[in-house]
């Protein structure tokens, strides 16, 4: 079937108008922030212009086109330096609310009172000069200094235009200079339109762009924790690797022996674990670690040590636990180990361990290493003796 052709400048269009709606909210916070410092830096141009015309007044004639025009451009940036004031302290109240209606409606209405002061300027400048620069000057400043969104900048620029047209016609009156500017004025609008669409597509361009790279510099660090906890753990258990476990045990012994407290150190190493995977195979046989796992860690206090050496040999290192105690523990965790058999699909799978503890006192400082081959030897003779038992 022959689906319509839809024009690309449609998909366009409506890739902005999506784009549009997720930096609105940004791009008036910059309106805020800019009114903020614009606002003042209006204030004190105005204030110029007002002195400026307050002096040329008092010492012309009132009457003519000249004093009307003083007197007219003093009004005009009195009330324009008045909102701009108001735009200003608005934008000051509003910093926290951009989100808000009338946090996105300053920028427009600072925008449309600039453009209305600037028609108001230029007509009255018409009794002494053709020049309409001011009016240029404010196409371009809006959009160069407020974010709107393109359509209805457009709106707002065709508005603008539609009063310049008739009001610069009752102070101009030479047909030449009167079409020379109304023509010049729908080129001031529209580039003036053109720059704000221009800086308003790049600033949407960035924005979004810098969301892409917060976005991926969380994922990113999300990642890195996970490796980290990844390099720190083992895999099938969760318990800590032995790598981690030797650093940890170290610095525990350290502060123990600072403290001046017993430390026990207990190996576990599964009985005939061999014969569990032969007969069950492997899944089996890592059910049964991770059973291990789970019932060596919820028997010790939260502050002992609990990890993996590899294979089926387990270590925990009891703190502030003298050899009797520890002794006490790993009885308690032999007679819960052979007394919870493993489920395992229809079956239970029985399983014992053999202990091997080594510990040391403050006074007998005896290293990390120490401890280990001790516990190693006292396991081996746990097996010898005849497995499920603690020596
Ligand atoms: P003993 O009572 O003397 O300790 O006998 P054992 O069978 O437990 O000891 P042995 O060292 O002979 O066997 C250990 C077995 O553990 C061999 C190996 O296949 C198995 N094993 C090591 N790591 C894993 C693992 O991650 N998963 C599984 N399922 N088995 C493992
Ligand atoms: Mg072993
Ligand atoms: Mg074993």
């Amino acid at each position: 079937m022959n689906r319509p052709h839809t024009p690309d400048l449609r998909l366009l269009l409506e890739r902005w108008r999506a784009e549009h709606v997720l930096v609105e909210d940004e791009a008036s916070a910059t309106n805020l922030q800019r009114l903020r410092w614009l606002g003042p830096l209006v204030v004190v141009l105005n204030a110029l212009h007002v002195l400026v015309f307050l002096v040329l007044l008092l010492g012309s004639p009132a009457g003519d086109a000249a004093y009307r025009w003083k007197l007219g451009l003093l009004l005009v940036h009195t009330t324009m330096g008045l909102g701009a004031l108001a735009c200003t302290w608005g934008a000051q109240q509003l910093r926290h609310r951009h989100r808000g209606l009338p946090g996105r409606w300053l920028g427009w209405v600072a925008a449309a009172w600039i453009l209305a002061c600037a028609v108001a300027i230029v007509s009255l400048d018409q009794w002494v000069t053709p020049n309409i620069s001011p009016f240029l000057i404010a196409c371009l400043g809006v959009g160069l200094a407020i974010y709107l969104r393109p359509l209805p900048a457009a709106g707002l620029y065709v508005a603008a235009y539609l009063v310049f047209y008739p009001v610069i016609g009752w102070t101009q009156h030479t047909p030449e200079l009167l079409l020379s500017n109304r023509l010049n004025g729908i080129t001031a609008c529209m580039m003036g339109w053109a720059l704000s669409v221009l800086l308003w597509r790049k600033f949407t361009t960035i924005a979004l762009q810098r969301r892409q790279l917060e976005k991926a510099h969380t994922e990113l660090q999300h990642k890195q924790k996970e490796l980290e906890r990844l390099t720190r753990q083992d895999g099938l258990t969760g318990l800590f690797n032995r790598n981690t476990f030797v650093e940890l045990s170290r610095s525990e012994l350290k502060r123990a022996q600072r403290q001046g407290s017993a430390t026990t150190i207990l190996l576990l190493d599964l009985d005939h674990f061999k014969r569990i995977n032969d007969t069950w195979g492997h899944p089996a046989g890592d059910a049964v670690l991770r059973h291990v796992a789970t019932l060596a860690s919820t028997t010790v206090r939260s502050t002992d040590l609990v990890g993996r050496l590899g294979g089926e040999e387990f270590i925990v290192l009891l703190p502030n636990t003298s050899v009797e105690a520890g002794r006490k523990l790993a009885e308690k965790l032999r007679l819960r180990l052979e007394g919870s058999p493993v489920p395992w699909e229809a079956t239970r799978i029985g399983v014992t361990a053999s202990f091997g503890l080594a510990s040391t006192t403050p006074e007998e400082k005896r290293d990390f290493d120490t401890l280990y081959t001790e516990a190693d030897k006292a396991l081996y003779l746990a097996k010898q003796r005849g497995r499920n038992r603690v020596v």
